[in-house]
């Protein structure tokens, strides 16, 4: 048993002062040793010789509870036999004397999962126990048990192993076997395991089926299937850096070694927690000195809110994906949008108008530098006359189906920087595209690479059923003269029509 030292400790004075109760409930999560104990006390209560409350494993009850041949012992799972008339038979069982031990014991596991009418049985019994029966009952959800049953058990609440006893557990199992396990590793297995020792032994086995008796923290990530955290590092260093293709390009090379999704966005999230554990605390246990150190770098370079609003927004995407049959282009958009400065900064300055001043980060500064105050306001001012020119101008036909085609044809990047953009028909041959509420300088090297025009052109084309060109709108000037080529559209919207028309300027 390890790690419930007040537990095994109450038990074994039950044991040598022969005051044992006739049920117990054994209540705590997965893999922290309920089942282990329940056995142990079983076989404790018959050893013949037992020695300070602990069993033997010697004498003839014990080897036979230990082979599995003690009939006396009865292990049931609640989670496949929870009908009434599986508790029936052990009524009309436990009238009947042990075959060779002093006591029968049932051990039933997953005890919740019984039926009303089975809890009603085991009720009765529970009143009024044989003399020679005992129950231990195990259960990870005592809240739904009924107060009658707990009210007749000795509950016992198992913790959670700490990662301290986990390590020492695996460091004495190691030794035991031979096996070399730096410690780096066995911290990576306790926090891997959370508090499950019986977890923390699978993955030790795991690590082992190959016939490699060296184990380290590489050999534990291939292994569960977890991005190293090299790439975890530069992947949120990227977001912190709003550093898009480095993003992207990261998380392309963890999919390629076949890394799960989910498991890439889970090891995120909590490294981004830790960043922000770390920038609350200055205090991480699990990481060795390099990459506390890193953490320690990127934790000065970001805000406490920024942090937060990534962790929101991750955690919402990993509720998304959980529906979402299209798993990466929803990851892929939501990389591009935290790496995207101004989405960023305008939710994060919403949610935190109060310290703004006090917690500037890094970033907003180097910004501001960048950006006088002029630039801003003729950035405004630029805006302000785009959406106006442009309102004139109808909307390019099909918009949401050219979207819905660029995603279908995997341009991710060009979908998502196009999400804000506004499409209008310039001309019978040209769509223009604009940005009445702006895009970021990293939006607009994407648009502006040829490539993207040429998709762009082709797939608009397509809706149209023509060739059509694409213009990027960046301001009024770029727009060609409004009057003249509606007049154009207008005439020869009339003309295909053979409607006759004047037109007076
Ligand atoms: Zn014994």
């Amino acid at each position: 048993m390890v790690g419930q030292e007040h537990i095994t400790k109450t038990l074994k004075n039950q044991i040598m002062a022969e005051r044992v109760g006739h049920a117990y409930l054994f209540n705590g999560g997965r893999g922290t040793g309920k089942t282990s104990a329940a056995k142990i006390l079983a076989r404790a209560v018959n050893c013949l010789n037992p020695v300070n409350g602990e069993p033997c494993n010697e004498c003839e009850i014990c080897k036979a509870a230990l082979s599995g041949s003690l009939t006396d012992i009865v292990e049931m799972d609640a989670a496949s036999n929870n009908s009434v008339e599986d508790i029936r038979s052990i009524r009309e069982e436990v009238n009947f004397l042990p075959t060779i031990a002093k006591y029968r014991v049932y051990i039933i596991d997953e005890v919740h999962m019984l039926s009303t009418g089975a809890f009603n049985a085991l009720l009765k019994t529970l009143e009024e126990p044989p003399k020679h029966v005992k129950f231990i009952l195990a259960t990870t959800e005592p809240q739904k048990l009924p107060a009658t049953i707990l009210s007749r058990c000795q509950r016992f609440d198992f913790k959670k192993i700490s990662n301290d006893d986990v390590i020492k557990r695996l460091e004495y199992v190691a030794k035991e076997s031979n096996i070399e396990i730096t410690k780096d590793a066995l911290k990576l297995i306790a926090v891997l395991s959370e508090g499950a020792m019986r977890d923390a032994l699978s993955i030790l086995e795991r690590c082992l089926q190959d016939g490699e008796t060296n184990i380290d923290e590489n050999k534990i990530k291939d292994l569960v299937g977890i991005p190293k955290l090299t790439y975890i590092h530069s992947i949120v260093k990227a977001f912190l850096e709003y550093n898009v293709e480095e993003a992207i390009s990261s998380v392309e090379v963890v999919l390629n070694e076949g890394k799960d999704l989910n498991n890439l966005l889970w090891e995120i999230i909590k490294y981004v927690k830790d960043i922000l554990v770390y920038k609350a605390t200055g205090k991480l246990d699990i990481y060795n000195e390099n990459e506390i150190e890193q953490i320690k770098k990127l934790s000065e370079e970001v805000t406490k809110q920024r942090l937060l609003y990534i962790i929101c927004d991750l955690s919402k995407l990993e509720n998304d994906m959980k529906w979402s049959s299209q798993k990466s282009i929803l990851f892929q958009v939501e990389i591009i949008k935290l790496c995207s400065e101004n989405l960023v900064e305008t939710v994060v300055e919403s949610v935190d108008n109060n310290n703004k001043k006090q917690d500037k980060t890094v970033n907003n500064t180097k910004k501001e530098e960048q950006i006088s105050k002029k630039d801003k306001e003729n950035q405004v001012e630029n805006k302000t006359n785009i959406a106006n020119a442009i309102s004139g101008y109808g909307e390019a036909k099909g918009w949401k189906n050219v979207l819905a085609e660029l995603r279908q044809n995997g341009k991710i990047m060009l979908y998502s920087n196009l999400l804000k953009a506004k499409a209008i028909e310039l001309n019978d041959m040209t769509i223009g595209i604009s940005f009445p509420s702006g895009i970021n300088a990293f939006g607009k090297s994407i648009l502006e690479k040829p490539e993207s025009i040429t998709e762009l052109s082709k797939v608009i084309s397509i809706e149209y059923g023509k060739d059509m060109r694409v213009k990027i709108i960046e301001s009024v000037d770029s727009l060609p003269k409004k009057q003249e080529d509606s007049t154009n559209i207008i005439e020869k919207t009339a003309n295909e029509l053979d409607i006759p028309i004047n037109i007076i300027d």
